[in-house]
C-alpha cells in the first residue's frame, strides 16, 4: 500500500512519517529515503517537533530505490520531500503491489506559485491512501493550505529550509495575489 501526507510547508508531514516509524517494531525491514537536496538533516529524516528521527539514504530518482534495496528483507519504506525527487511512479507502485512492501511518503502537494509540485501528482494518483495536513497561517493562525514565495526570484523551487516561503490561509494569500496583480497593473 502507499500511503501520502501531503499539505504546504510546517505543516507537520515528517512528524507523521516520524511517528509511523516509532511505532514499527522490526525496523531492521525498515528503509528510509530523502532527496539529495535537502542537506538540512543529514542523512536523516527529522521534524521540527521531535529529537527522533529516521535513519535516510539520499536518492535523486526513485528508480534508486531497487538498488538500495536489493537483497535487504524490506518490508516498509519511507520517503520524505518527494517532491524534490525525479522519476516514474510505476517505481512506487511495482514495489508495493509486485513485492508487497508499504510506503509512507511525505511531500509538498504545491510550489510556491500554487501549482503541482513536480512528481507529487503522479504519486498522489498512485496513492491507496492520501492525508492532506493543513498548517498554520504565518500572519493570522488560520488553517492554512498554500506555501507562497515571497522571493523575486523567478525559480520555483522550494529548498526545504528555505526562509523564502510562507505558510498562508486562503484569505491572506488572496491578499498577496491581489496586491501582486495591482503592482503588475500599475507598472
Ligand atoms: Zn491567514
Amino acid at each position: 500500500m502507499i500511503h501520502t501526507f501531503t499539505g504546504p510547508m510546517h505543516s507537520g508531514k515528517s512528524l507523521e512519517l516520524i511517528n509511523i516509524y516509532k511505532k514499527i517494531y522490526r525496523k531492521n525491514y525498515v528503509m528510509a529515503f530523502k532527496p539529495r537536496c535537502d542537506k538540512r538533516d543529514l542523512d536523516e529524516i527529522k521534524s521540527h517537533d521531535t529529537e527522533f528521527s529516521i535513519p535516510a539514504v539520499y536518492i535523486d530518482d526513485l528508480s534508486e530505490i531497487k538498488e538500495h534495496i536489493k537483497g535487504k528483507n524490506i518490508h516498509t519504506i519511507f520517503i520524505d520531500e518527494a517532491n524534490m525527487m525525479t522519476g516514474d511512479v510505476h517505481e512506487l507502485v511495482d514495489l508495493s503491489v509486485i513485492y508487497d512492501i508499504d510506503f509512507y511518503i511525505a511531500g509538498l502537494n504545491l510550489t510556491g506559485r500554487q501549482e503541482p509540485f513536480g512528481i507529487m501528482g503522479d504519486i498522489l494518483s498512485v496513492s491507496n491512501s492520501i492525508t492532506i495536513i493543513p498548517g498554520f497561517c504565518d500572519q493570522c493562525n488560520k488553517q492554512a493550505e498554500y506555501s507562497y514565495y515571497i522571493g523575486t526570484d523567478s525559480l520555483d523551487r522550494i529548498i526545504p529550509g528555505d526562509e523564502m516561503y510562507r505558510t498562508l490561509c486562503t484569505k491572506c494569500l488572496r491578499e498577496k495575489l491581489i496586491s501582486g496583480v495591482k503592482r503588475r497593473v500599475l507598472k
